[in-house]
């Protein structure tokens, strides 16, 4: 089968090549993927930015169909159609685990960078980590599943989103609209997202378009002031901090109201943040942090998709045969793309 492979460590190092099919072992299904997402993640190994054990087939955010059970696979049958969650290899004995956490045990190898991904006709999964999609989802739709479970439990579940917040999200990238949605699924009143000029052909147009209340501009508009006038002059509730960039994650203190939360989703790549500690420390403000999607956002957010309350499909602008990766690729780095969708 074709898949897209990053072969050894270092920049690049990504290429399609043609790989055997895979066997389901012990407890696991054999999956044949439907539709699967680019995320930040993949651009992160493509660049050497994220741990991955190469040669290794990229690709997590998958939706695909059951074609084969592995001995011993229980609860599931040829047939179904299945998201999965990316905790593959946790140890299930640690700390960690024993609490329900697998998602950050030290032992965890996710398909797509620690085992193989969906970049490919097939992957293997355990059974275990599977979710069924509901009847009238489309493979589309549950490609936009574990992005989309990020925020629930980012949002939702751990910075616990009340509804009549007022929200301000920062950087419009698919992460920040989905995290918009997902504010105003939650019950937000009012979702402010704030981008760069760079950030405007693509995904503050597409921001108008979704709807979101305020959509702000940067270098045209002052957004601190826009969010102190609308919520005469208190402060945010919760700010959402998607964009990962040092000024922009300094800023969240400006935004939030005394005693407000601020929720952190995106990563810097490494970047050491100047933080403005003391600012922070009087507004008396929650900082909460956050990686990976807890069991409970699945079925959750394969709800809110369903039921049309998280129009989470609202965010694919690409849906590209596995072939043209190469120019997907670009348009993501290139901010030309929202969630692309590779078809192997
Ligand atoms: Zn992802
Ligand atoms: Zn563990």
């Amino acid at each position: 089968m074709q898949a897209l492979v990053k072969t050894q460590k270092g920049i690049g190092y990504l290429e399609l090549q043609e790989k055997p099919e895979p066997k389901p072992g012990v407890g696991e299904v054999l999956i044949e993927v439907k539709a699967c997402g680019i995320c930040g993640t993949d651009v992160h190994v493509k660049h050497d930015q994220f741990p991955y054990w190469p040669p290794v087939i990229l690709g997590h955010e998958f939706a695909g169909e059951v074609v084969e059970l592995g001995p011993e696979a229980e609860g599931i049958e040829v047939g179904a159609r299945v998201v999965g969650e990316p905790h593959t290899q946790h140890c299930g004995h640690c700390y960690l685990c024993r609490t329900g956490n697998v998602q950050i045990c030290a032992m965890k190898r996710s398909p797509g960078w620690g085992i193989d991904g969906a970049f490919a006709k097939y992957l293997v999964m355990p059974t275990k980590l599977l979710h069924r999609m509901p009847n009238g989802m489309s493979f589309d739709e549950a490609a936009v599943v574990e992005p989309t479970a990020n925020c629930v439990t980012d949002i939702v579940e751990r910075a616990r989103l009340q509804a009549g917040d007022f929200v301000v999200v920062l950087g419009p990238g698919p992460i920040g609209l989905l995290s918009a949605l997902t504010a105003k699924a939650a019950g937000a009143r009012h979702v402010a997202i704030v981008g760069t000029p760079a950030d405007e052909a693509v995904r503050l147009s597409k921001a108008r378009e979704l709807g979101l209340d305020t959509v702000l501009n940067l270098a045209e508009t002052d957004p601190v002031e826009a969010v102190m006038d609308l919520t005469n002059g208190l402060g945010a509730d919760m700010v959402i901090e998607c964009s990962g960039a040092p000024p922009a994650i300094a800023s969240t203190v400006k935004y939030v109201r005394k005693l407000g939360k601020i929720c952190a989703i995106g990563l810097t790549g490494g970047t050491a943040v100047q933080f403005p500690w003391d600012d922070a420390m009087k507004k008396v403000c929650e900082l909460i942090f956050n990686l990976s999607t807890q069991y409970t956002s699945w079925d959750r957010t394969i709800a809110l998709i369903a039921s049309g309350q998280l129009p989470a499909g609202e965010v694919i602008s690409h849906r590209e045969p596995l072939a043209n990766w190469e120019k997907v690729f670009e348009d993501v780095e290139e901010l030309r793309a929202l969630k692309a969708l590779l078809i192997p």
